[in-house]
């Protein structure tokens, strides 16, 4: 039987582990790390998530500003809200919860946050200096994903990494991050011919596809630790991750349930970038 990963019990020691340094760096500087929020629209979903943001902020003990922004919210306002919030001292790190309603380019809007508030790191300069390795901000994502493996000690160097999914969000930056740690990384994607036969190589395969139970026992090889990004609903509306888990546990050494995997992490390395990006504000 797999080591279940328990992101939910990592992401309460990474947080209170950050609760200490915010402690730590408001006593040293005076200044409160601040997050701000924006989310346009009413989407459920997303709703939920800015709640959570806005709570976890609070908890470890940042200040946190959520703003609520109508459906209809134009462009120009969004980006003019933006504007004032890069020049506000409080905030450290500006989130625009995605997606944005269809009249909004978002790459528009993410060019416009500053790189060094753009806690999401998203942002193409954010983006490029994770390319060369040279960077403060991580996508939080895959860097909840790089803190559950070295967590668990899953050694990463030399081994064969598979990532299925090729996102901006997800695939793409894990890809890089497991390459900066050297593993032996594989990019694959919806035009991959023989998936598992890709992916009965890995000895780390992460998953960031987005479909129900779409990694099966027989894509998997004995022994591989299995990271689950995935957060879908099936067909009875539960919540479940791309990977087939009761299957894929009596295969893997470790695996990520879902939920309670690389879900919780997610947040947890947005509190820990909002730090970062205080600190560097600072030079602290
Ligand atoms: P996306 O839709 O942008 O990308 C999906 C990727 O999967 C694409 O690159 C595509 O090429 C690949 N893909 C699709 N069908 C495939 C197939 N048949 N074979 C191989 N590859 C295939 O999705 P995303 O934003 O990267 O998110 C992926 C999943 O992760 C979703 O379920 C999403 O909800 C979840 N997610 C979770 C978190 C979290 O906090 N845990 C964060 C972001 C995304």
């Amino acid at each position: 039987m797999a080591t279940i990963i328990d992101g939910k019990a990592v992401s309460a020691a990474i947080r209170e582990e950050i609760a200490k340094e915010v402690e730590t760096f408001k006593a040293q500087t005076g200044v409160t790390p601040g997050l701000a929020v924006i989310i346009v629209g009413e989407d459920p979903a997303s709703t939920v998530y800015v709640r959570n943001k806005h709570k976890a902020c609070l908890d470890v003990g940042m200040f946190s500003e959520v703003r609520r922004m109508k459906e209809e919210t134009t462009e120009e306002e969004l980006l003019a809200v933006i504007d004032e919030m890069n020049r506000d001292d409080k905030l450290h790190g500006i989130l625009v919860q995605l997606p944005l309603p269809k009249h909004i380019d978002e790459k528009k809007v993410i060019r416009a946050i500053s790189a060094s508030k753009d806690v999401d790191a998203f942002h193409p300069e954010n983006v490029g200096k994770i390319m060369i390795g040279d960077y403060d901000l991580l996508p939080c994502t895959p860097a909840g994903v790089m803190a559950l493996l070295d967590y668990y000690k899953v050694e990463i160097q030399g081994k064969e990494c598979v990532v299925i999914g090729r996102s901006n969000i997800v695939g793409k930056p894990q890809a890089l991050l497991l390459l900066e740690r050297n593993g032996t990384v594989t990019v694959c994607h919806s035009r991959t011919k023989n998936l598992s036969e890709v992916t009965r190589r890995a000895d780390i395969l992460v998953a960031a596809v987005g479909r129900p139970r779409f990694v099966t026992a027989d894509m998997v090889k004995e022994g591989a630790v299995v990271i689950d990004v995935g957060i879908n609903r099936d067909e009875n509306g539960r919540l479940v991750g791309d990977v087939d888990f009761e299957a894929v546990e009596k295969k893997a050494s470790a695996i990520t349930p879902v939920p309670g995997g690389v879900g919780p992490m997610t947040i947890t390395m947005l509190l820990k970038n909002t730090l970062t990006a205080a600190r560097v504000a600072l030079k602290k």
